[in-house]
């Protein structure tokens, strides 16, 4: 069971490398299984990361499999994992999520995909990385979202799957892109309450983002 977490782990790290949200040996990630947690190791080069370059841990970061240590995030992912049904977590650097993190205290709502996340992403309050103040602030920053930008550091994104911690790191991203390209022509402008709540409405009636199969005659 554990040489498939580690395959997909290391899979998911190579795939956001190649999307350019993992650069060099920055970032990390982790998926859970049953007691286990699956992270990429500190230090890996992560565009060319292996299942090896995957250590498994037990919930109190204890080494159950791999050579290596662990990432230096480990607790921050454990922490979620606890606080949360996550099964998969991801933390990046990403240019433009990191961008706004520096910037921002909060990532408003200016395009409706972002509902996805569980609306506007807040950015937890700066730490030094790897320490348990770092871990507490996106905790409380992640709550009711599947996303929070780190200030002066990062982004943290979760999902139900690992894949759909994924595919939100990149949702995230692109929203940050976009925000950047909109201040800079002018405000962005922020949806309101009631054009949230309106979205969430149309996506549940009409079963967004799945493809759905023509009514037959
Ligand atoms: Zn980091």
């Amino acid at each position: 069971m554990t040489v498939l977490l580690r395959e997909q782990v290391a899979d998911a790290a190579r795939r956001l490398a190649h999307e350019g949200l993992l650069v060099g040996t920055a970032g990390n990630v982790s998926a859970t299984s049953g007691d286990l947690v699956a992270i990429t190791a500190s230090g890996v080069v992560l565009a060319g990361c292996r299942p090896e370059d995957v250590t498994v841990v037990t919930p109190t970061g204890y080494v159950v499999e791999g050579e290596l240590a662990p990432s230096s995030e480990l607790s921050l992912h454990l922490g979620v994992y606890e606080d949360t049904d996550a099964v998969g977590v991801v933390h990046t650097h990403a240019p433009y999520s990191t961008t706004l993190a520096c910037v921002l205290d909060e990532l408003p709502v200016i395009h409706y995909q972002q509902l996805i996340l569980g609306g506007a992403v807040r950015v937890a309050p700066y730490a030094t990385f790897g320490t348990p103040e770092l871990a507490v602030a996106v905790r409380a920053a992640l709550e009711g979202r599947q996303a929070a930008l780190m200030a002066s550091h990062g982004s943290v994104t979760i999902g139900p799957s690992l894949s759909a911690a994924v595919d939100n790191a990149l949702l995230l991203e692109w929203l940050a892109a976009l925000y950047h390209r909109a201040s800079a022509l002018g405000v962005p402008k922020v949806l309101t309450q009631e054009e949230q709540d309106d979205v969430v409405r149309q996506a549940l009636s009409r079963n967004y983002g799945n493809p759905q199969e023509l009514a037959s005659e």
